[in-house]
């Protein structure tokens, strides 16, 4: 994987990458990294403000275990 150190935009392919550096990282690219603002539960809707609240809801109220799709999420 590369990653853009001043844009932070990442891909798989080499080519994808040399064809980025070739133009000047423009402001403010992709996404902001962190955490997104409000965490929404992907089941009902509802809508959180942290992820232990999401967490903690998506398991009592659906009994699910976010945080196994999480972590397959970063590494793919
Ligand atoms: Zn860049
Ligand atoms: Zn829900």
């Amino acid at each position: 994987m590369f990653i853009c150190g001043g844009c932070q935009f990442y891909t798989n392919s080499f080519e994808a990458f040399v064809e980025h550096r070739q133009i000047p990282c423009s402001s403010k690219s992709q996404k902001s990294e962190g955490e997104p603002e409000i965490f929404r539960c992907f089941t009902c809707s509802n809508a959180f403000n942290t992820s232990w609240e999401l967490l903690f809801h998506l398991r009592v109220s659906h009994e699910i275990t976010m945080y196994k799709n999480l972590k397959d999420k970063v590494a793919a």
